[in-house]
């Protein structure tokens, strides 16, 4: 559910991903109501183009308020249906009892009890939640900051620095030893794989809407 964070504890208690659909901008009554007059909204690529979105439609006032946004890589999400549907039906493992979650080629669960499981993922294609069947941006592409868990290295985030706010914030980070960096050439493969499914979820670009931006370049420049 969307949430507001207001300090490191907050931030601490919301970390972790869920895969699966938070509308975040939802929390901006909470979060005013608060006395925020800076947000910084955490979410994937349709929720962080909520604020590009609502500027460009004249909500400028709602929109300032969004002064930075981090971006989730994300292909798809499911409807709630297929936890019980696929996950406790076919393979036994009850919601409540899911510590976590993860997809690298195939869904990842780890229950409570310490046990792992996979569950294929085209076995949950035909959960996925209607609106992202027409979704083209895999990689949260309005976000300053973007970051997702392709690659090589499991435990490190693959992130992609997008505005030059993004880039302050992020040097900022770097210089102040609250985040450990290393270069993207250490995983070539990861640019390869994100340019791919950029270029598959750009595809999804719907027939009805405005034509689509051609900005994916059809060669690969060095990253
Ligand atoms: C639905 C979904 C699909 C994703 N799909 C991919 C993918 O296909 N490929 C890929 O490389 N990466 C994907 N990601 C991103 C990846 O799983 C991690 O979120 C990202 O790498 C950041 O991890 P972290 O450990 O650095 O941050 P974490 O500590 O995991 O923090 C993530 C932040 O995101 C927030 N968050 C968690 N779940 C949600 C949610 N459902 N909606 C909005 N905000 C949320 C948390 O509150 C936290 O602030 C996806 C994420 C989500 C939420
Ligand atoms: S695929 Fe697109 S619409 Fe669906 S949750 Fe991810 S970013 Fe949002």
């Amino acid at each position: 559910m969307p949430r507001v964070a207001r300090n490191r504890e907050d931030v601490l208690a919301t970390a972790g991903s869920r895969y699966t659909y938070s509308a975040n901008p939802l929390a901006y009554p909470e979060a005013i109501a608060g006395g925020a007059e800076r947000i910084a909204l955490v979410g994937m690529g349709c929720q962080a183009s909520a604020p590009p979105v609502m500027a460009a439609r004249k909500a400028g006032k709602i929109a300032r308020r969004f002064t930075l946004s981090i971006g989730l890589l994300c292909s798809k999400t499911f409807d709630d249906a297929i936890f019980p549907e696929l996950f406790e039906a076919r393979y036994g493992l009850a919601r409540a009892d899911i510590v976590k979650m993860n997809i690298k080629g195939v869904f990842q669960v780890w229950m409570r009890d310490g046990s792992y499981h996979e569950v294929p993922l085209k076995e949950a294609h035909a959960w996925t939640r209607e609106g992202c069947s027409s979704c083209p941006d895999f990689a949260a592409e309005h976000a300053d900051i973007s970051t997702g868990g392709i690659g090589a290295f499991g435990d490190w985030t693959l992130t992609l620095v997008r505005t030059e706010k993004g880039e302050e914030l992020f040097n900022d980070m770097e210089a102040a030893g609250v985040i450990e960096t290393r270069p993207i050439e250490d995983d070539p493969g990861a640019v390869t794989l994100l340019r791919k499914l950029s270029r598959v979820s750009r595809k999804r670009w719907p027939s009805t809407a405005v034509p689509m931006p051609g900005r994916l370049p059809s060669t690969t420049p060095a990253p």
